[in-house]
C-alpha cells in the first residue's frame, strides 16, 4: 500500500488529469453537457462530418479515460483506492505511479 505522502500526490496528479481532459473536451465542444458544438448549416459537408468522426473518436477515448480517472478519485472517498478490485490485494506503488488510475494489481492485470 502507498505512504499517505505517495497517495496525496497520486491524488493531485489523477485531480490535474481529470482537469486536463475536461478542458480537453471542452475543446473539442465536448463540454460538462457532453454535446457537440458544431454549425447545424455546415452538417452536410463531407468534410465537417469527417472531422466531426474524428473530434467524436478523440472524444470518446478522452472520456474513457477521464471516466478512469474519476472512478480513481472516486476510491479515495470510499478509502479503497491502491486497492486491487478483482482480488483486493494492494496495487504495487510503482505500479500506481506509473498509472494512477489502476485498478487491478499486476496480477490481475495480466491475467485479463
Ligand atoms: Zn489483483
Amino acid at each position: 500500500m502507498p505512504s499517505d505522502a505517495t497517495k496525496a500526490d497520486l491524488r493531485a496528479s489523477l485531480e490535474e488529469e481529470r482537469a486536463s481532459l475536461r478542458a480537453q473536451l471542452a475543446e473539442l465542444g465536448f463540454g460538462e453537457d457532453g454535446g457537440l458544438d458544431y454549425d447545424q448549416n455546415f452538417a452536410d459537408s463531407s468534410q465537417v462530418t469527417a472531422e466531426r468522426g474524428e473530434a467524436e473518436a478523440l472524444a470518446k477515448s478522452l472520456q474513457e479515460t477521464l471516466s478512469e480517472v474519476e472512478h480513481a478519485l472516486a476510491k479515495f472517498e470510499e478509502n479503497t483506492y491502491g486497492t486491487c478490485e478483482s482480488c483486493g490485494q494492494p496495487i504495487a506503488p510503482a505500479r500506481l505511479e506509473a498509472k494512477p488510475a489502476a485498478r487491478f494489481c499486476i496480477d490481475c492485470a495480466s491475467r485479463r
